[in-house]
């Protein structure tokens, strides 16, 4: 492996996205690899956050119909716009709510436990959030989590096998939801071969895309997948707190949404202010409220520059850039006692590195002043996602010499082995 600089340069020179990084505020004395955490702002998302508030400060009310993105149609648009990502029809994706208000509307709409059939499969690895909405989910139709959540478990901690999670798919299963990328390991799951194998036992199964939007190319609509939800500040830069999405498969449409609102109505019918719901013959049935035109707003800008850049050229780079990274910690840190946890082919890795250090706590701390942005997971992981719209090759080069001299200095043991609230 060549581990000069020249080469990282070179590998720079040739990237087709290159240009894409100048559309984004980038501090050139900071390396930021926690794109998968909380991306960048760029300047058309924030030049759509202005259009937006122009139309509030010009037509005030009539901004829902008027201006350059009335506010009304904003979710559906942005649901269209999302739709490729994901390779779902427009009509199946709707941009609202977040990961985990989401996961909640879509459990409680289908999930209907009968008979024999009256238990959730997750995982033990799934962040935290998801695991307490299925919790109470259960709890709200009177079943008692402790019997009726499953967990597949892990082997190693890191990782899950396809084979594993089949064989909980029992006849006791009514509905499945994972993560289609494990947000610690990185670990992409076979999201057709579940959703066949869930179908084939009458199981609905659903998706967490928090990690995988914006990371790397999905087919649902073709795998037939039930339904999909995910949060758009990660991957997709759309701000902190900005508006999340849902998929729902078309075959679903028409299912009542188990949280009702205004906003789920057709939309020829929702100002007719009927005691009775007509629902959207769409995704949009699953929307609750009145939408958050403000923290949706970034999106219109982000989502034109994924259009543009298309999610299988950004798939190609972010597995060149984490696959160099790699390369390079295995040659320049060999010796010190950092462990890649995270699968490392190309069709099981998400879009970033996962590494295991006993002092992973300071070896962020010691990064961070040196103006390196990881992202440290307890007890022991760091993250590392190298975003292909903005890092550079060269970032990844310059990061793992920072991170080589602070493991031959010693540099993080000036460092307190605690946490900090946010981490
Ligand atoms: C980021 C993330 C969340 C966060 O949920 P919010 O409702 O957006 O706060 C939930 N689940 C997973 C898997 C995530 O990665």
């Amino acid at each position: 492996m060549n581990t000069e600089i020249t080469y990282a340069q070179s590998l720079d020179e040739q990237d087709e996205l290159k240009s894409f990084r100048e559309e984004f505020y980038i501090s050139n004395d900071l390396i930021y690899f926690d794109g998968n955490s909380l991306g960048l702002l760029s300047k058309r998302a924030e030049k759509a956050v202005n259009t937006l508030m122009e139309s509030w400060k010009k037509h005030a009310i009539d901004g829902w119909s008027e201006g350059a993105h009335p506010w009304f149609y904003l979710s559906e648009n942005l649901g269209k716009m999302s739709a490729d990502l994901i390779g779902a029809r427009p009509e199946e994706v709707i941009v609202t709510g977040s990961t985990t208000t989401n996961l909640h509307q879509l459990v409680s709409s289908f999930f209907k436990p009968k008979g024999k059939k009256t238990k959730i499969l997750a995982d033990e690895l799934n962040f935290p959030s998801d695991i307490y909405a299925l919790k109470s989910q259960l709890q709200l139709k009177g079943l008692d989590p402790e019997d009726h959540l499953i967990q597949v478990k892990s082997k190693n901690g890191n990782t899950l096998e396809t084979q594993d999670i089949i064989d909980a798919m029992t006849d006791e299963v009514a509905l499945i939801v994972l993560p289609a990328v494990l947000y610690r390991s990185g670990q992409i799951l076979d999201m057709e071969r579940l959703t066949k194998e869930a179908h084939k036992r009458g199981i609905l199964i659903g998706f967490d895309l928090c990690h995988s939007i914006g990371s790397i190319p999905h087919q649902l609509a073709d795998w037939q997948v039930d339904f999909a939800f995910w949060c758009t500040y990660k991957h997709l830069n759309g701000g902190p707190g900005s508006v999340g999405g849902l998929y729902v498969n078309q075959k679903h449409f028409g299912t009542s949404p188990g949280l009702a609102g205004w906003f789920g109505s057709a939309k020829d019918k929702q100002f007719d202010m009927k005691h009775t719901l007509t629902q959207a013959e769409h995704a949009g049935a699953f929307q609750i409220g009145t939408p958050h035109v403000l923290s949706a707003a970034p999106l219109l800008g982000s989502l034109e520059m994924f259009q543009e850049a298309g999610i299988r050229r950004i798939r190609k780079k972010s597995l060149e850039l984490t696959n160099y990274l790699m390369e390079l910690i295995e040659v320049e840190l060999a010796d010190d006692g950092f462990k890649i946890v995270n699968p490392r082919d190309g069709q099981t890795r998400g879009a970033h590195i996962f590494l295991e250090h006993p002092e992973a706590t300071r070896i962020c701390k010691a990064l961070k002043a040196d103006s390196v942005i990881p992202d440290f997971r307890n007890p022991n992981g760091i993250r590392l996602a190298p975003v292909a719209l903005y890092n550079t090759f060269e970032e990844v080069w310059q990061m793992v010499q920072i991170l080589k001299r602070i493991m031959k200095e010693e540099s993080y043991k000036k460092y307190e082995n605690s946490r900090g609230v946010i981490a």
